[in-house]
């Protein structure tokens, strides 16, 4: 048997990297949040299946929510951090970032009274620099690598990129990497581990492609983010339509995918990230 680590990434609608231009983080105040409706979504679908998952919540949320962060915990998952503005880390200055982790984490303890370990970097933003700043501030895994994602960066991952290959990673002072999955065919990398893809694929298809990496790996790692449960967001115009495409695609019908995957994978072990690399 093998392990399902479900994550979330706990942000709002109008946070999502492609609608940046059109909601720049000092707009953020005046949008109608819709993330605490949309979190007991997947919440009360997890209860269901009595299944546990990992949160990374965004710091900006965490401070205007911290009731939600609180159900999280109630509930039994993990609370991980997202960062706190969602910039890319590879955007901001070393101080800058070092500020959004700190603050992020901090934020997010006090809310729950319990130590946050896990960090996800908006977009996958991943950089070396990034891994050295988490173990300074006393995060203890990283998931944010996707070798998916990666490619439209040339050059700036070449450090790192060899030695993730989409299995975990054990580095110095007990810090962990635990990559998104995908699968691989052929030397290349298929986006399979959520997202516009996981709404975007037949399920057939989808669930096809996680038994093939559950077959060769010790974990499917699968994210979302509780706006793909939602159809009645606000629709923003002017987006690239590629960009559009894949933020609106089958939004009405990720619930009910959800639950398909749950169903389907029922006899493996789904477990937060923490649990998972014992901390
Ligand atoms: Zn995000």
């Amino acid at each position: 048997m093998s392990f399902i680590l479900l994550t979330v990434d706990v942000e709002d609608w109008f946070q999502v990297e492609n609608l940046r231009p059109h909601f720049p983080l000092n707009s953020w105040d005046s949008c109608k949040l819709r993330v605490e409706g949309n979190t007991h979504v997947l919440l009360n679908l997890f209860d269901r299946f009595h299944v546990l998952a990992t949160f990374f919540v965004l710091g900006w949320i965490a401070e205007r929510c911290p009731g939600l962060v609180k159900e999280i915990k109630i509930r039994g998952h993990e609370v991980a951090s997202h960062g706190y503005g969602h910039q890319l880390c590879y955007e901001l200055s070393f101080s800058e970032l070092k500020e959004d982790l700190y603050r992020s984490k901090s934020l997010l303890e006090d809310i729950t009274g319990q130590p946050v370990y896990g960090y996800r970097a908006p977009s996958f933003s991943i950089t070396q620099g990034l891994l050295d700043l988490l173990k300074e501030l006393g995060y203890r895994y990283d998931s944010s690598y996707n070798d998916f994602s990666i490619h439209s960066r040339y050059g700036k991952m070449d450090s790192i990129r060899e030695r993730f290959l989409n299995g975990r990673l054990n580095e110095e002072n007990s810090f962990t990497e635990l990559p998104i999955s995908n699968l691989k065919l052929g030397g290349k990398s298929i986006p399979w581990g959520g997202g516009g893809y996981f709404r975007l694929w037949p399920f057939w298809l989808f669930k096809l492609g996680v038994v093939q990496i559950l077959r060769r790996r010790e974990y499917y790692l699968l994210y979302c983010h509780p706006w793909e449960f939602d159809p009645d967001q606000p629709r923003v115009d002017g987006m690239r339509l590629d960009r559009r495409f894949r933020h609106y695609v089958n939004l009405a019908g990720t619930s009910d995918r959800m639950s398909s995957f749950l169903t389907s994978f029922r006899q493996h072990e789904f477990i937060t990230c923490s649990r998972f690399l014992n901390l």
